[in-house]
């Protein structure tokens, strides 16, 4: 339907710019949409075809425009587009197209069949190729059983030793300072899960850094060991930061250099060292954090750095963690302009090296 020719002559100038208007909106809309937007007459002819389903299905619309729909279908699916009850809801459908090379492209779409008054109109598609639309069902359905684990270890410890504290309240006072240290340090994890997940969405939309200062790294770090959960008689933390200066957002360096430590205590369970030294090399600040744990075989270490991604081996399954720690040192250390590599030695230990450029 083309909405300037179908308005009847008696409308009124105002309505009709409005409605113009609207229609170089839906366009413009149509154009930056990221999945396929195409149209159909009452005939199943093509007569809006967007960029994005040029890019899904490699025909341009110059090509497409006023064909039969069921030309570029495998298997003539057409039926399918043609059953979609006119009931103005999105139906969910997969078809596949047929690319110019004779490929088919599985689609999942969302498919309205259109009414104008009694008469059936054509129809509206909306669709992304299957494999995508797949992998962001599969990542959806992970970040939702991942964060509710994460979310649920914590609250099921701070419910078990709330719940302990009321029914004895003749506790020493020993146990209950251990208690409520428990509960605490508990309380906190919850906080920095729901942190992190709230910085991951503040990545997505590019809005990480709010101010860039330079301040001392002993500054930073003071604050990162300082609110660090560890047992000083397991793992011990040496500094060697040798004046150095860190230039970027502080809050943000808290975040990358909180994970990175976290991690390398997490993941030298047996106890050990983990040291921190940093150096200024070719306008750099460059630090490296080495620890003596588990370490992390080589086929690992490329995927690391992904959202969601954990080693899964008898060695980590104990450790909680959600996935995102690195993913975040990752984005964060990319926005300062730097760079975040990792070297690893299975049953040896790993180091993280930040290079992070300086600015005055
Ligand atoms: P998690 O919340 O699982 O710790 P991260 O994104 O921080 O997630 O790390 C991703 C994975 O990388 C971890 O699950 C772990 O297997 C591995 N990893 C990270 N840091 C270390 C380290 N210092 N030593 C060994 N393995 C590590």
């Amino acid at each position: 339907m083309d909405i300037g020719r179908t308005i009847p002559a008696d409308v009124g100038g105002d309505l009709l710019a409005e409605v113009l208007s609207y229609k170089s909106l839906y366009e413009a809309l149509s154009r930056l949409v990221q999945d396929a937007v195409i149209q159909l007459d009452a005939a199943a002819r093509i007569v809006r075809w967007n960029l994005a389903a040029e890019a899904l299905t490699g025909y341009s619309a110059q090509r497409c425009l006023g064909k039969p729909f069921r030309e570029l279908l495998a298997n003539n699916q057409l039926q399918i587009i043609l059953d979609i009850p006119c009931d103005g809801v999105a139906h969910e459908i997969r078809f596949s197209f047929l690319d110019p090379a004779g490929f088919r492209t599985d689609v999942r779409a969302y498919v309205t069949a259109l009414r104008n008054g009694e008469e059936s109109d054509g129809w509206l598609v909306t669709c992304m190729s299957a494999r995508h639309a797949d992998e962001i069902e599969q990542l959806k359905n992970e970040f939702v059983s991942t964060v509710s684990h994460e979310l649920k270890t914590p609250l099921a410890a701070i419910k078990a030793y709330c719940s302990t504290l009321l029914l004895n309240p003749g506790l020493d006072e020993e146990a209950r300072v251990e208690y409520l240290s428990v509960v605490d340090q508990q309380t906190d994890r919850l906080n920095r899960l729901i942190d992190d997940l709230l910085l991951v969405t503040r990545v997505e939309a590019g809005q990480m850094l709010k101010r860039r200062v330079r301040l001392s790294l002993d500054t930073i770090l003071e604050r990162v060991v300082g609110d660090l959960l560890y047992d000083g008689s397991v793992h011990r933390i040496e500094l060697e930061t040798n004046g150095v200066k860190v230039s970027g957002d502080p809050d943000r360096i808290v975040d990358v250099l909180t994970h990175i430590l976290d991690n390398a205590i997490k993941y030298t369970p047996g106890g050990g060292t983990v040291r921190v030294a940093a150096r200024e090399q070719d306008g750099h600040t460059v630090i490296d954090i080495r620890d003596e744990g588990i370490g992390i075989h080589e086929e690992h270490l490329p995927l690391i750095f992904d959202r969601f991604y954990r080693v899964d081996s008898e060695l980590t399954s104990n450790v909680g963690g959600s996935g995102l720690g690195l993913f975040l040192v990752h984005s964060l250390v990319r926005a300062h302009g730097g760079k975040v590599d990792v070297r690893s030695e299975p049953g040896k230990g790993s180091t993280f090296t930040l290079k992070m450029p300086v600015r005055e």
